[in-house]
């Protein structure tokens, strides 16, 4: 039976998403930035916590762990980096370690730049990826701990998925990223057809996620800071894709 997911939101802008297992009933909440929504969806769905999905330590992703916890019993994943700095954790993880949701079989792809321990969650038979403040879509998490560098790494691998994989961020951010993007890759005609529907999308008040790793590697402009049209917008013709990523993300912080 496929996996089910429940999407919505937490606060402004910060995405909740269950992921639940028909055949077993396990059910999974990646992240727990606030208890109540989460446990509003839960019960709104009829589904029972059985574990607790971290990708990073911030607390906009971890503050309502230990009330959902206390609640339903759910066992905590958490980055072993981050073994600390998440509340209540039960299993720490790293890069290729296997998750499970009742029969549903993910994988831990480490992913530091936002933050160092930050990690995203692949369930390849479901073609799944919970990238977390890594990759965004239509953009990528600030670089609070890690450099440049490794951020364009992690961003990397998330890359290279297959294209047909739906990706679940953390964050409703697609309209500023959208236009951005514009400012940079503005003679790409998927990004120009992506941020028109973006810009509706978001006029009607609806998500922006999923997306899929295909539409990212084609618009993001993060992703694309291999391409010369790219390079060129952001002055730096015939520099590499971590420095052109680097300077991207520099004018990003600017605004
Ligand atoms: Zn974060
Ligand atoms: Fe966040």
């Amino acid at each position: 039976m496929p996996a089910e997911i429940r999407l919505f939101m937490i606060g402004s802008d910060n995405y909740g998403v269950l992921l639940h297992d028909p055949a077993t009933g396990a059910t999974a909440s990646i992240d727990a930035g606030e208890a109540a929504p989460i446990a509003a969806e839960l019960e709104a769905a009829g589904w029972r916590l059985t574990d607790i999905l971290v990708t990073h330590h911030h607390g906009d992703h971890v503050a309502g762990v230990e009330a959902l916890k206390a609640r339903y019993g759910a066992r905590v994943t958490a980055p072993a980096h981050d073994r600390d700095r998440v509340p209540g954790v039960d299993a720490t993880v790293r890069e290729g370690d296997a998750v499970a949701v009742g029969t549903l079989k993910g994988a831990v792809i480490e992913t530091p730049g936002h933050t160092l321990g930050h990690v995203a969650y692949h369930f390849a038979g479901e073609k799944l990826l919970f990238s977390g403040d890594t990759l965004f879509a239509l953009g990528c998490g600030r670089l609070f701990e890690g450099t440049p560098a490794q951020m364009w790494n992690s961003l990397s691998k998330l890359a290279a998925l297959p294209g047909d994989t739906k990706v679940y961020c953390g964050h409703e951010y697609t309209l500023s990223n959208a236009r951005f993007a514009l400012r940079y890759d503005g003679a790409n005609p998927a990004l120009v057809a992506r941020a028109a529907e973006v810009e509706r999308m978001r006029a009607e008040n609806r998500f922006t996620v999923p997306s899929t790793i295909a539409e990212e590697r084609a618009t993001n402009p993060f992703l694309r800071a291999g391409d010369p049209a790219v390079a060129a917008a952001i002055g730096l013709p015939g520099a590499s894709p971590a420095d052109v990523f680097a300077a991207l993300r520099e004018a990003k912080n600017r605004g």
